[in-house]
């Protein structure tokens, strides 16, 4: 049976219209493992001086040369500049021109969710309102580099989806949109009600606060090795899925009740003529078995 639902975080509508037949193995996908190096690409260990100098790094080594384990550059092609302000970087997780978040080491998905916390808090201390950090991941999730790299892009303005994140926001709504739990503890991770497309996952601390550039150092680390364990769990069930990762969070200068969380989508069905039609997502898992898949994961 059909039905529709509403997002009550984002106000986003569903349709979910699940298929009994479908199981994950409907959606798995296999590729062909990646080179743990690769000569060419600008992101790998000896290619330093093909990005642009780098803002941040942590391993050893000196600026622009190898010895990293995790290097911050701007982006080459920014989505902002001067015609709209603001500032667009790049988090390379690692050397591994192989390693995605699901297969870093605990102590290296921690710190890729501390490099975007610092830069995300730097650029909130120099002016910037709103910092926007996400993954894509596969060419499915739009990534035009290969190599396993976050990004960050911190505008001089709220978002028109973030506010109306920021305006629906209700602690009761997040407390209610926790119902199919994946993981619990000191961070909890769920499939959304009304998850617009089949496996996605929102991830969020227990006991969080509003912005993710204010989140302690523990809390951060925490995060970031749950969002990597969360898409390990993806990959069990689904195989080498493109996704994307997106974290939510408050502007600068909010006073009203938010929680920052991070969504992760497998792209795994596309946005097609209905969908970019009327607005309306159509999942064909329900959010109860995604879940329980993901659960059952391990
Ligand atoms: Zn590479």
């Amino acid at each position: 049976m059909q039905q529709l639902l509403v997002d009550e975080l984002t106000g986003d509508r569903v349709i979910l219209a699940p298929a009994r037949a479908l199981r994950p193995d409907t959606f798995r996908v296999h590729a062909e493992p990646l080179p743990a190096s690769v000569a060419t690409c600008p992101f790998c260990r000896g290619n330093e001086h093909e990005t642009p100098p780098e803002v941040a790094r942590l391993g050893g080594g000196e600026p622009e040369t190898p010895g990293w384990s995790l290097r911050v550059v701007p982006n080459k092609y920014p989505i902002v500049g001067d015609g709209v302000p603001g500032a667009h970087e790049v988090v390379i997780f690692s050397p591994a021109h192989d390693a995605d978040l699901g297969a870093l080491s605990e102590h290296a998905a921690a710190d890729v969710l501390l490099a975007l916390r610092d830069r995300a808090r730097f650029h909130l201390a120099h002016g910037c309102r709103y910092p926007q950090a996400f993954v894509n991941q596969g060419k499915a999730a739009g990534a035009s580099i290969e190599h396993p790299h976050a990004q960050l892009v911190a505008l001089d303005l709220v978002p028109p989806r973030a506010q109306v994140r920021l305006d629906r926001f209700a602690p009761a709504a997040f407390a209610d949109d926790q119902e199919h739990r994946v993981v619990d503890g000191a961070v909890v991770v769920w499939c959304p009600r009304a998850s617009p497309t089949p496996f996605t996952m929102r991830l969020a601390l227990a006991d969080g606060g509003s912005r993710f550039d204010e989140a302690a150092d523990d809390d951060t680390r925490a995060a970031g090795v749950a969002l990597r364990d969360a898409i390990a769990r993806v990959q069990l069930v689904l195989g080498d899925v493109a996704y994307n990762v997106m974290i939510e969070t408050a502007p600068r200068d909010h006073a009203g009740p938010f929680r920052w969380w991070i969504d992760v989508v497998p792209r795994i069905t596309v946005y097609a003529g209905f969908e970019l039609a009327t607005g309306l997502s159509v999942n064909v898992v329900a959010p109860a078995d995604a879940a329980g898949a993901l659960r059952a994961a391990r």
